[in-house]
């Protein structure tokens, strides 16, 4: 079973990825908990260069490519295998946020579908969750949280980009309805969490 959690800044996932995961090895799950980009050696190098902020020269496609390689890497080398050993497998953004993220940047729709399909090589997730908050709020929370590293990549970023991107993972939501689950992720975390793990167990269960 391959889940993925997707959503702007500060929206939580990464809270209730950790609780979930602690639920779910308390039930006895085997369970991979990754992230996208990242997740396997080659890709965690490419998140390093593309989030660092060496990655601004490169142009919208050549960063959407990066991306899609290190996704290809990362399926093949760690969520492949995993799923056929018959762990559950939570990943931290996935394809979604490569779509509103990348294909926001003014990306030909046919260029990001052929790459996607390429990248995913028939492999998409059976759940994703959508984490929507304002984004003003979403930003809030994230920059009291974090350190420089990745908040100076989307400080520099206006609201209004955030309320696209806000917007087109909700869009995702409404045309793929039988792969995503919208999560108010302005509610407290318990529930949210208990949100989350509804979603969850509906779709171990089934
Ligand atoms: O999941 P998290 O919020 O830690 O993501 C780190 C950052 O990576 C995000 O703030 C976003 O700017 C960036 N990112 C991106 N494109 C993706 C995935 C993440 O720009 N496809």
């Amino acid at each position: 079973l391959f889940i993925t959690f997707e959503g702007g800044e500060g929206a939580g996932k990464s809270t209730q990825i950790k609780r979930l995961a602690t639920r779910l090895r308390v039930k006895g799950y085997g369970l991979t908990v990754t992230r996208e980009p990242g997740g396997s050696a080659g890709a965690e190098a490419v998140r390093h260069v593309i989030l660092s902020g060496a990655a601004e020269p490169f142009g919208p496609r050549m960063e959407a490519l990066l991306f899609a390689a290190a996704r290809s890497d990362h399926i093949e080398q760690v969520i492949r295998p995993a799923i056929e050993r018959g762990d559950i497998v939570l990943c931290d953004r996935f394809v979604d946020s490569w779509r509103v993220y990348q294909g926001g940047a003014g990306i030909d729709p046919a260029f990001m579908g052929a790459v996607e399909r390429v990248s995913v090589n028939g492999l998409m997730p059976d759940l994703t969750l959508i984490f929507d908050i304002d984004p003003a709020e979403g930003l809030h929370r994230a920059t009291a949280r974090r350190g420089n590293d990745v908040a100076d990549r989307f400080e520099k970023e206006t609201l209004a980009i955030h309320r696209q991107r806000r917007e087109a993972f909700l869009e995702i939501a409404r045309r793929e309805p039988e792969r995503c689950v919208v999560i108010d992720a302005a509610q407290d975390a318990v529930t949210v969490e208990n949100a989350v793990t509804e979603a969850v167990f509906t779709a171990v269960e089934e």
